[in-house]
């Protein structure tokens, strides 16, 4: 469906008097919605321009300005829009408009056609979040109507997928608002559990130069396989020593650090001028990055000392390939008691195996929980689903949310400690 589609589907709302029929209504605008997301192909690695300007024309059509967050090279952007009073503390809905891809997977139907069977509609993004990202849409004119003295910020990034890389830009403006969310939802499925922490990570892959040679006259060249594997050693070290600091909420309960690949040379009777290394660091919550970061760079520095005394020709790039911090919101929180009662829930609120933007929410000193519809074991792979029921589980928080909308809220609530 086009935006011309779904501006049929709000201009034919007329004011229902039952609610079951305004919130029918609402479930086909979300489902209409999600078509429309769907069919933008999203992948990580392509501009989410397209998707950027549809949205942009859909709240440009309910009278909302939102900004755009423009990447280095103009090809991505995030957004940002406020529905509702600026100058009051309000609540900020996350997520993120880029898809992982769908090469080499054995889909049923076409992964950028929404396709309904048996109450499942399927797609790429339909978890991952697109469906989440549907459900806030069609509320908006809801939101608009409601949000009186509580705004409700918008805040859509893009490579969530590459590991968080696209949403520091957009949480500094976030943060920067004149007055700050209270409470920030990240709409990553979680099964509408509310989820209050998961680890950081960080991943980097090293690009090793070094001076080739023959081997038998090694003393002229520099090996950077050795580099690499010297790296290796160090990093496994490391890790193991941060084995002591444990949270036990999380598995395993310390930080980790991983080498995943290291890949060089060519022949035995040949020095390699070249090795590449990936490694990853799955962090707790309250880590000490920067010193963590020291230790490696140590680790780092030693080994291309030791290739460019060799070689002066020799170095060691660093790419990130993934960075976003830990979340670790109190169990206790306002911010946990809240969402819990917008999505209708009583449950104990759950760590997550997977990471998000929350942390980065909570760096900044935005109370933060993730909670959306969908299952995050269905997503990144074949035939992703989201069910029409879970749409509509969502669609009732929002309800729930726009309800909450005509007071004000008290950040105090949600800040730690926890309130009683
Ligand atoms: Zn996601």
């Amino acid at each position: 469906m086009t935006i011309q589609g779904v501006a049929d589907i709000l201009t034919a709302e007329p004011d229902q008097p039952a609610q079951t029929t305004t919130q029918t209504t609402t479930l086909a605008r979300t489902r209409a919605i999600l078509a429309d997301l769907i069919a933008f192909p999203t992948e990580s690695a392509r501009s989410n321009l397209a998707i950027v300007d549809y949205i942009e024309a859909y709240l440009a059509r309910e009278g909302i300005t939102a900004r755009r967050i423009p990447n280095a090279d103009g090809s991505k952007a995030s957004l940002l829009a406020t529905i509702g009073p600026e100058g009051q503390p309000g609540v900020a809905l996350s997520a993120h408009t880029d898809v992982v891809p769908v090469a080499g997977q054995d889909w049923s139907s076409d992964p950028w056609t929404l396709t309904e069977r048996e109450g499942r509609l399927y797609g790429r993004g339909t978890s991952d979040m697109k469906g989440f990202l549907a459900v806030v849409l069609a509320h908006v004119p809801l939101f608009k109507q409601a949000a009186t003295h509580t705004p409700v910020h918008l805040c859509f990034s893009y490579d969530e997928e590459l590991g968080c890389l696209g949403a520091p830009d957009l949480v500094a403006e976030v943060a920067a608002l004149p007055v700050p969310p209270a409470l920030c939802i990240v709409g990553e499925p979680t099964a509408l559990k509310v989820a209050r922490a998961h680890k950081g990570k960080f991943a980097r892959r090293l690009t090793i130069t070094g001076r080739g040679g023959h081997s038998a006259l090694l003393h002229r060249a520099a090996n950077a396989v050795e580099a690499g594997a010297e790296i290796t050693v160090g990093l496994g070290v490391l890790g193991r020593s941060l084995r002591g600091e444990t949270n036990e909420a999380f598995d395993p309960p310390w930080t980790s650090v991983h080498v995943g690949s290291l890949h060089g040379g060519t022949a035995l009777n040949l020095v390699p001028d070249h090795a590449t290394l990936e490694f990853e660091a799955r962090t707790l919550p309250g880590t000490d990055l920067d010193s963590l970061n020291a230790r490696i760079a140590l680790i780092i520095d030693e080994a291309r000392a030791r290739l460019l005394a060799q070689a002066p020709e020799a170095g060691i790039a660093i790419a990130t390939l993934s960075d976003y911090p830990g979340l670790d919101t109190p169990e206790d929180s306002g911010a946990v008691r809240f969402v819990a009662a917008l999505a209708g829930s009583n449950a104990a609120p759950v760590t997550l195996a997977f990471g998000t933007e929350a942390g980065l929410y909570a760096r900044a000193g935005i109370p933060t929980v993730v909670c959306g519809p969908g299952d995050i074991g269905r997503a990144h792979k074949a035939d992703e689903w989201i069910g029409l029921d879970e749409l509509a589980q969502a669609g009732a928080l929002m309800v729930r949310l726009a309800g909450r909308l005509g007071t004000p809220l008290a950040p105090s609530d949600f800040a730690r400690p926890a309130f009683a």
